[in-house]
């Protein structure tokens, strides 16, 4: 091949490479055909990418993750040694100490220091080239060119492309990195404004209607001066008063949820739920919660946030009893506890009203109630499943309308 055609080829492969980093493609799904291109231009046995995983300056592990073989090159990639190599302990401190800055390894194999050439001659490389890429200033990894035919120098006219392109994998990643967090920054503003829409609208009726109806009982109670009939608005006035109050305590539960760090400590989960009960439970015959177990004390004793804990229990029983049949002689919730896949699996099935199937996957979206009867705020099962979040937890529902639901809450054991 005349020279001149060879460096004529290899511009257009960078200039390849340039047009598939920039277009709006994953760089991962056309780093082959730029490997491929950037091979054959170069005459190369092999192009590959290593990308590190983690450590410092001094330990680097790295993997070997896109590969391009010319015919009858053996292919590396799956090579187990080549994945999680902690490139310094195997003999590369030289290569470790020149890429970190930015600078390449090259020249012939035979001429690298002798604790290099084992790993190279394994895989039949006479001369190769690395050059090291940065993303956000940070060193990424590396891309490699092996020659396995023969001794090979890389002018330096070839040299500055290979390097082109390889500071243009490292911009394109760092692109696409920007991108990737800009639009999760973008989905989580697009929650919290959902949530602010839905908080200003749930505000203005379900602040005001309480409120409303304390303003109207006063009217009414200024002009009326029966004794008794006044006791009657006090006691509504109560019942208005109290809503709010609820109203606040779950949207301060929610935001201290949302603000503040999880507080681990060991807490007997019976005993939690205990507490939440006496919370939330009022003295009500028909009503009657069972808690079994078949756990030691010491497997009762859980690492938790006691108080995230609480505000869960608390928001499931006092559903349980909002939600309860009335025409079901008696209420019932039964708790099980167990400890399953490293954490505790708390199920509490309730024979109350139930929930309609296609109303279920909803009961746990802000302000959702899934019955106009529901006297709450349609929060509790949105701050419980963000709390669970919070947690590393899950939660899931199931329910047969008239009959009962069953909710399965697992708490992962957050430390030993
Ligand atoms: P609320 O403040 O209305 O209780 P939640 O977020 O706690 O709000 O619950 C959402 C909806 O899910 C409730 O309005 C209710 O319709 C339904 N729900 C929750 N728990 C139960 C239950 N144990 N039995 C029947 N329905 C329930």
């Amino acid at each position: 091949m005349h020279p001149l055609n060879k460096q004529e080829q290899l511009l257009d492969a960078v200039a390849f490479s340039a047009r598939e980093l920039l277009s709006n493609r994953p760089w991962q799904s056309s780093i082959n055909e730029i490997l491929k291109s950037l091979g054959e231009a170069s005459a190369s046995s092999r192009v590959y990418v290593f990308q590190h995983t983690a450590g410092s300056e001094e330990r680097i592990l790295t993997n070997l993750v896109f590969e391009w073989c010319a015919p009858a090159i053996s292919p590396q990639i799956e090579s187990e040694s080549l994945q999680n190599l902690e490139i310094g302990a195997v003999g590369f401190h030289r290569w470790v100490a020149l890429m970190s800055l930015g600078q390449m390894v090259y020249g012939s194999v035979e001429e690298f220091p002798e604790e290099e050439r084992a790993l190279l001659a394994e895989q039949d490389i006479k001369s190769l080239i690395v050059i090291p890429f940065f993303v956000s200033g940070k060193w990424w990894g590396f891309i490699g060119f092996d020659q396995c035919d023969e001794k090979r120098a890389w002018t330096a006219a070839e040299v500055a492309a290979l390097q082109a392109a390889a500071s243009m994998i490292g911009s394109a990643i760092e692109r696409q990195n920007t991108e990737e967090r800009l639009q999760q920054q973008y989905q989580q503003l697009e929650k919290v404004n959902y949530e602010l829409d839905s908080f200003v609208y749930s505000v203005s009726h379900d602040l005001r209607a309480p409120l409303a109806s304390v303003l109207g009982l006063v009217n009414i109670a200024e002009r009326d001066e029966n004794v008794a009939n006044l006791r009657n608005y006090l006691s509504l006035i109560r019942g208005s008063i109290n809503k709010l109050d609820y109203f606040i305590k779950d949207i301060l539960d929610y935001s201290r949820n949302a603000r503040t760090d999880l507080f681990l400590e060991q807490v007997n989960m019976q005993s939690l739920l205990e507490e939440a009960a006496q919370d939330v439970l009022p003295i009500d015959e028909s009503f009657v919660m069972m808690i079994t177990h078949e756990l030691s004390l010491n497997e009762l004793q859980f690492w938790t946030d006691r108080k995230r804990a609480l505000i869960i229990f608390s928001n499931l029983l006092s559903n349980a009893y909002k939600f309860k049949d009335s025409a079901k002689g008696k209420s019932i919730v039964r708790i099980q506890l167990r400890r399953e896949h490293d954490g505790m699996l708390v199920l509490l099935e309730d024979n109350g009203i139930g929930i309609e199937a296609v109303n279920l996957p909803s009961i746990f979206k802000m302000f959702y109630r899934a019955t106009d009867k529901s006297p709450g705020s349609g929060l509790g099962l949105y701050i419980t499943k963000e709390i669970m979040d919070k947690l590393q937890g899950k939660i899931q529902v199931s329910s047969v309308l008239n009959e009962g639901t069953q909710f399965q809450v697992w708490f992962p054991l957050l430390r030993e």
